[in-house]
């Protein structure tokens, strides 16, 4: 027997058109790329504006179902709005990580058959060198005003002027809701980019799981500012969760530095940020040098990689805000596992507190994940065996866009995540390495993450990276390399003796190397495989 329920495809338009008629009021404000100025509106003009969008596409570049329309742009409501006019008419809004090297740009563009481009003005010499390249892109539209098309080479329209032509009248269309709505590429950390194709279905559903108290879960009365930008795995689904449930959007454009951040923060209330790592250690030491405050904010969610212990304590015990972490991928939409108490750790004393909170989180329901051993053997749950993560859910990729990188995925229906962890009872996943990344001494697997962690904790070392090297007795032993923190005199000694007391012997590093800036990549993670490069004919003392 059937159900008796209505069969309503789940549409990402549905849910702008929600927000504009129960939020039509509560603020998308957003720091302008262009100029720097505040701009603000509700979700209602979001909506008028996403429409005006939506028959700027269809009638003005002829955008047709299943095209793909990139965008090389920072947090903004044009880019809120990108989001929801394109996938809106049935196109494809595909995100390109400005940070990327232009040849892979131009790839990702190439391989995508994007047909139009939407660019901020930060990216104008970007385009200027890339779109002589880009056959496939019929249009470049700039995400300003006509007054800003000259900082641009590239015959381009103005955003506001190819949507001022056009009337908010446009009437949403219903379709599958398994039609493609979004095309991420996975950034290359470790290997060639590949293409996630999300669906309406997937994103509605990872934004609605998203909306739950344990995970993002924030309502019509908060202020969430996602940091992490609309062109790294949806900034974490939070364009698709703010209006659906009301609360406030703060767009901090291209201002991602400390004091920028910190203006919006105290101007606009904001009480929930998402971002990794690398954004909260730049905040933390503009807070501590200019002796300022963050008090409006309750809660930062922080992921993309592991958190360090240091910057956890820095920010509850210094400044009351609660550290939340996340993990998950851009295959993954990107939720997978969110920290959360649970009612058993309650009163528990701060030092064990600590411990659950490094956690990479429980799953979120909706994700099933199991670990396996190098022969596909399923591993206990039982906090301390580790393996291999693999996942399954609605909103995880089922393939690669253009049959790319097949071997990710097994025989049975799991997505192999690459990476390396243990579960516990409750459910709380601890990673302990990326597959790539593994460091095996002796036999012996280090945690280059917890070595990481545990180095950050010493107060010369800034930034923390670990890396395997070829050693003649023990195959490989992990190296050390630190970005000291400005002004100190870095002691590798007093660093390995420190490491000495707080993880096993083995662990220890064999040596300390120091070096002036750590290679970030595109989305803000070190990059293991640039200092791989850099220190190819290192060898240990
Ligand atoms: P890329 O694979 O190019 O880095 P993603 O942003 O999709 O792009 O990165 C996903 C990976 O980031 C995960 O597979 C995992 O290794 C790492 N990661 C994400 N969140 C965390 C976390 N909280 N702790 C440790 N690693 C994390």
């Amino acid at each position: 027997m059937r159900g008796e329920m209505m069969d309503m495809p789940l549409m990402i338009s549905g849910i702008l058109q929600h927000a504009a008629r129960c939020h039509g009021d509560r603020e998308i404000v957003t720091r302008l790329p262009e100029s720097g100025a505040i701009h603000r509106y509700g979700y209602a003009d979001a909506h008028d504006r996403s429409r005006q969008l939506a028959n700027a596409l269809t009638k003005s570049l002829k955008i047709k179902e299943s095209d793909r329309v990139a965008t090389i742009a920072w947090n903004s409501h044009r880019h809120f709005e990108l989001y929801y006019a394109v996938s809106g008419v049935g196109a494809v809004i595909h995100t390109v990580n400005p940070r990327l090297d232009p040849a892979q740009i131009i790839w990702m563009l190439e391989h995508a058959k994007a047909r139009a481009v939407f660019f901020d003005t930060t990216f104008a010499p970007l385009v200027d060198g890339i779109a002589k390249h880009c056959k496939s892109v019929k249009n470049w539209v700039l995400m300003a005003g006509t007054e800003h098309t000259g900082a641009v080479q590239t015959k381009c329209k103005s955003y506001e002027d190819l949507i001022g032509a056009h009337k908010a009248d446009y009437e949403w269309p219903v379709f599958d809701e398994n039609s493609a709505a979004g095309l991420c590429y996975t950034s290359g950390t470790t290997g060639d980019p590949k293409g996630v194709l999300y669906s309406h279905r997937s994103t509605v559903l990872h934004a609605m799981a998203s909306c739950a108290t344990d995970v993002i879960g924030v309502g019509s009365r908060g202020t969430l500012m996602p940091v992490v930008p609309m062109f790294h795995v949806n900034a974490w689904g939070i364009p698709y969760a703010t209006p659906m449930t009301g609360a406030k959007l703060v767009m901090p454009g291209a201002r991602l530095d400390g004091e920028g951040l910190h203006e919006l923060i105290e101007s606009e209330n904001v009480s929930y940020v998402a971002g990794v790592p690398t954004v909260w250690l730049g905040l933390l030491q503009y807070l501590r040098e200019n002796n300022k405050r963050i008090d409006s904010v309750e809660r930062v969610l922080i992921g993309g990689s592991a958190l360090p212990e240091a910057l956890l304590r820095a920010y509850e015990s210094e400044y009351g805000v609660t550290m939340q972490q996340g993990w998950g991928m851009t295959e993954m939409s990107p939720l997978g596992t969110v920290s959360a108490l649970l009612p058993k750790h309650e009163g528990l004393p701060d030092d064990e507190i600590v411990k659950v909170k490094l956690k990479q989180g429980r799953l979120v329901y909706g994700v099933e994940m199991r670990i396996v051993d190098d022969e596909g053997t399923e591993l206990p749950w039982d906090g301390e065996t580790s393996g291999h993560v693999h996942v399954r859910g609605p909103w995880i990729a089922k393939s690669y866009y253009r049959g790319a990188g097949a071997e990710s995925f097994t025989d049975d229906g799991w997505f192999k995540t690459g990476d390396v962890a243990y579960l516990d009872s409750d459910g709380y996943m601890t990673i302990t390495d990326r597959s790539k990344d593994v460091i095996k001494t002796g036999g012996e697997w280090v945690s280059s993450i917890d070595l990481e962690n545990a180095a950050m904790g010493h107060p010369h070392v800034g930034m923390a990276a670990v890396i395997g090297k070829y050693h003649p007795k023990w195959q490989e032993r992990p190296l050390l390399i630190v970005q000291p923190v400005p002004g100190v005199e870095p002691d590798g000694a007093s660093i390995r003796e420190y490491l000495a007391g707080k993880v096993p012997k083995l662990w220890v590093p064999d040596d300390v190397v120091f070096i002036d800036e750590m290679p970030i990549g595109a989305t803000g993670k070190i990059l293991k495989t640039k200092l791989r490069d850099m220190f190819r004919d290192y060898q240990f003392p």
